[in-house]
């Protein structure tokens, strides 16, 4: 079975929704999608989930029509008006120009928290890892996935990475927050603080602030590549993990795969105002429209959703019949092993399977408890008062291919007209003036610190100066930034080696 012809006329193959059913839009996607779509909704209905479905057109189709968001107009209306998006995977279309339509509902949405369960279910899918029970939660807004990128010289781009504190206190309080209302004990964090002082310095910053405030929960940090190293090693040793969107992104498939398969997660995105539910996992084209697909990652945030919009009897009903399917040996062909599994079933016969076993509990693996739990309440996040900021310098970034530090820095001091003077010069942050050394290899790309004599901050007319005195003197300067202390505190990290 491949794509609906008509998504309307399969939701009405379902049982009508009741009245007050919750409205969920839901997107079909491409490749597998379709069919464990199909197979995902006739579940949640099956299980007497109050939802009413409305279908949107989302992914290949909508790219190769000319929408290089790949989410027509109208969807938003969809989106935004329920607030809650059931969606299939999709396909971006190979090729420049297309923009990723993850990101866009992510950010456009407003779901900064990515929830992915990553659990072991042994011994009745293969796993190194027994006993491993992890969630990884991850910010889904900032970070590199700014998008904020730039070629500034024939040598060098760059990638901005942003970390708010907004977007650092909001994820953590949703990492503390959902540890506590899932039994969790222990919230791990990892960053790479010990570098990148100011931005992830400023998420454990937080994760401390925050952690603070959760005294019955254990927590740790770790530096993300040894954190990285112990979780595919020894998962079961970490229970939550809070980290920046680069790292989450990249760690929460390897602890899925680790777990048994990506084909098993399912992930939540959550904003403040919408929430969006779906498989980890991508469209698998190869394996399109052949009944063969596992339905199992759409299901598990499919169940996600369901404790979301407050539906966590049903969400339990679902969950426990899954578990109880795959501990029958009832598996699709990416878990299927021989000697473990006792049948093996196509898309649809999967979801037939579930459906059967509603109301039942798994005898081995835990049974899943969401209506015994407490519902998470997440305090309004409300904005800290400004700090007192004073401008104490500027860097400024320059073109300048095949020059010597030394000659560059007789150049720039040519600006120089007032209470700061030229303090160092980096390549690619490493200082090569004053005292540099020969072995440093340089590129045409240079930042060129000017600092402010102590206690006489600069302001933004003396920049201006500066710089036109600098285009006069024929620096091709490409960016500037301006260094500013904070109540104090310096707002800007020192060069290496300075
Ligand atoms: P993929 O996850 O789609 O598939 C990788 C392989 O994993 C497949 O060949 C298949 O063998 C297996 N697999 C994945 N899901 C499975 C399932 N449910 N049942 C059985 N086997 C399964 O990754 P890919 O091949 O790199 O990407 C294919 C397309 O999916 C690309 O266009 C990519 O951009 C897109 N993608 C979309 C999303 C999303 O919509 N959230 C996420 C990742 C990738």
């Amino acid at each position: 079975m491949n794509a609906p012809a008509n998504p309307a006329a399969f939701l009405d193959t379902l049982k009508r929704p009741e009245a007050g059913a919750t409205p969920v839009t839901v997107a079909f996607g491409d490749g597998i999608g379709p069919e464990i779509m199909q197979a995902c909704l006739k579940i949640l209905v099956a299980a007497g989930a109050r939802l009413a479905f409305e279908p949107i057109d989302i992914g290949e189709r909508v790219y190769l029509s000319g929408n290089t968001a790949g989410i027509a107009p109208e969807a938003w209306e969809s989106l935004r008006r329920t607030k809650v998006f059931y969606k299939a995977p999709i396909t971006t279309p190979q090729g420049g120009g297309f923009k990723s339509l993850n990101v866009t509902v992510r950010k456009t949405l407003g779901l900064y928290a990515n929830v992915r369960p990553c659990t072991a279910y042994a011994p009745f899918i293969a796993t190194k890892h027994p006993d491993m029970d992890v969630v990884i939660v991850r910010e889904n807004e900032e970070d590199l996935y700014a998008g904020i990128e730039h070629r500034q010289t024939d040598e060098v781009v760059q990638c901005l990475k942003i970390i708010s504190r907004p977007g650092c206190e909001k994820i953590v309080r949703y990492a503390f927050e959902y540890a506590r209302a899932h039994g969790r004990k222990k919230v791990t964090c990892f960053t790479k603080d010990n570098i990148m002082k100011l931005t992830d310095g400023l998420f454990h910053k937080v994760f401390d602030e925050i952690g603070a405030e959760y005294p019955e929960l254990e927590k740790e940090h770790w530096i993300v590549d040894i954190g990285a190293a112990k979780l595919a090693d020894n998962p079961s040793q970490f229970d939550l993990i809070v980290m920046p969107n680069l790292y989450g992104d990249i760690l929460s498939d390897v602890a899925a795969e680790i777990a048994g398969s990506v084909g098993l997660a399912g992930s939540a995105n959550i904003g403040e105002h919408c929430a969006m539910f779906e498989a980890i996992h991508g469209s698998a084209p190869r394996r399109a429209g052949q009944d063969l697909a596992n339905p199992s990652g759409l299901l598990l945030g499919g169940v996600q959703m369901l404790v979301h919009v407050g539906q966590a009897d049903v969400a339990e009903r679902v969950h426990n019949a899954w578990l109880k399917t795959i501990e029958d040996g009832v598996h699709t062909y990416d878990i299927f092993t021989e000697g473990v599994s006792t049948k093996k079933v196509g898309t649809q016969a999967f979801a037939a399977e579930v459906i059967a076993r509603l109301g039942q509990r798994p005898t081995t693996l835990r049974a899943a408890d969401y209506a015994a739990r407490p519902t998470m309440r997440l305090p309004t996040w409300t904005r800290k008062p400004p700090a007192k900021k004073e401008l104490v310098g500027i860097d400024v970034f320059v073109h300048a291919p095949g020059i010597a530090a030394d000659a560059l820095a007789a150049t720039m001091k040519q600006g120089v007209f007032g209470p700061y003077e030229l303090a160092m010069i980096t390549n690619r942050g490493v200082k090569v003036w004053p005292g540099g050394l020969p072995e440093t290899f340089c590129t045409d790309h240079w930042r060129c610190r000017y600092m402010a004599e102590p206690g006489k901050p600069l302001h933004h007319a003396m920049i201006a100066e500066l710089l036109g005195r600098l285009a006069k003197a024929g620096v091709d300067f490409i960016k500037t930034e301006h260094l500013c202390t904070f109540d104090g505190e310096p707002g800007y990290s020192l060069g290496q080696g300075q």
